[in-house]
């Protein structure tokens, strides 16, 4: 059986508690599909500016760039919190990962499971039937551009090219033909210039996906509409700022940030995958963290990066009939800890 390697970084807080988890299952199911697993463990985030004073070693990089995938847990936390802009901070650890490898276009998928839609701080009626896939530009735009501080005045500058937005926007028709044919380009043309030419090769794109309809919606009213008519969305393509904002607002409609996987892709089929949560310092450590965000983000790398679409299925659906059964962690009005319900998927996925 030919090995595949998948470089782990469970990162801080509930990170490892989580990656745990998600390795258990993987490898639970791999054998079955043709998969053996060399897992190669590394330090990022916190953690590794604690041992080597950066978030982010060449080495590590240089790890994960000759790995088939990434699974990565969460960074950050109180420690490590400053505003000094000479000390390192965690999340320069996930900004090196996405620039060096190279992740370019971001996945979130927000499906509600229907065991859950009383969790949901939305109403049933307005969640029911919502599938949508948040594509997110990641590395262009205000996080990436020049940026500067004076004593009494910062700034941050946004900027993209034709070609990020082109490559972009192409994955997004891509998935929507795939899906349910509709995409929303989410932008501010009537404020920022860097959003009309959004709009324009947006719109050149799409002449080359006659299949897919296209429309466009200000960031702000994406805001609203996203809350009182989710399941009206199939794709939404948008920049990176406004990608984070929205996709953690999506996030809210499942009923916890704990479910919520996400895939991070670069051109060929190197992906990292990594829950949409943080490193939830207020719970870490005690073993009650949700793992099914970052379960199914190992699924997300099944499918994409390690050519097994079949075993993602069969996790998703296990991870759906331990829902359907009850089965709850504290974030959902349960009382499972993180390794129940990871015995619980495995005990699903055996019988
Ligand atoms: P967070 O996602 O860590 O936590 C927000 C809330 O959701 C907390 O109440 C937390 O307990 C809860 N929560 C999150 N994941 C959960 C899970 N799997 N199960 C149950 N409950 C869960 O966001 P935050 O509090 O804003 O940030 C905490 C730290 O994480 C900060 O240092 C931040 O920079 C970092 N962070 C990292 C990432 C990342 O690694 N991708 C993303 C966001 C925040």
């Amino acid at each position: 059986m030919p090995e595949v390697s998948v470089a782990l970084l469970p990162g801080d807080g509930i990170g490892p508690e989580v990656v745990a988890e998600a390795r258990r299952v993987v490898d639970a199911i791999a054998p079955d599909h043709g998969l053996s697993i060399g897992w190669h463990e590394h330090l990022v985030g916190g953690a590794s500016i604690d041992a080597h004073g950066t978030a982010l070693t060449d080495d590590v990089l240089e790890a994960c760039a000759g790995s088939d995938a990434v699974l990565l847990g969460a960074v950050g936390g109180p420690n490590w919190d400053t505003t000094d802009p000479d000390e390192p901070r965690p999340e320069q650890g996930l900004l090196g990962l996405r620039s060096g490898l190279g992740l370019f276009a971001n996945l979130r998928p927000v499906r509600p499971w229907p065991a859950l839609y009383e969790a949901s701080p939305l109403r049933r009626e307005r969640i029911e039937g919502t599938d949508l896939l948040v594509v997110r530009e990641l590395t262009g735009g205000l996080y990436f551009g020049e940026r500067g501080r004076e004593p009494d005045r910062a700034f941050d500058t946004c900027v993209y090219t034709r070609e990020e937005v082109r490559r972009l926007a192409e994955w997004g028709f891509r998935a929507a033909a795939g899906r349910r044919g509709r995409v929303t380009s989410v932008d501010k043309a009537n404020v920022l210039e860097t959003s009309r030419l959004w709009r324009e090769e947006v719109v050149r794109v799409a002449e080359g996906h006659p299949g897919v309809a296209l429309e466009h919606m200000l960031v702000d009213n994406a805001a609203m509409q996203l809350v009182s008519r989710p399941a009206d969305f199939d794709v939404i393509i948008t920049e990176n700022l406004f990608g984070d904002v929205l996709s953690d607002e999506a996030a809210m409609i499942t009923g916890s940030i704990g479910m919520l996987p996400s895939a991070s892709l670069a051109a060929g089929s190197l992906g990292l995958y990594e829950p949409v949560h943080g490193s939830a310092p207020d719970i870490a450590g005690r073993g009650v963290a949700n793992p099914v965000a970052t379960v199914l983000s190992a699924a997300m790398m099944l499918r994409y990066s390690l050519g097994a679409p079949e075993a993602a299925d069969r996790l998703e659906g296990a991870v759906d009939a331990v829902l359907g059964a009850g089965h709850r962690t504290p974030d959902l009005g349960g009382a499972l800890g993180t390794r129940e319900v990871g015995d619980l998927i495995l005990a699903q996925l055996a019988g």
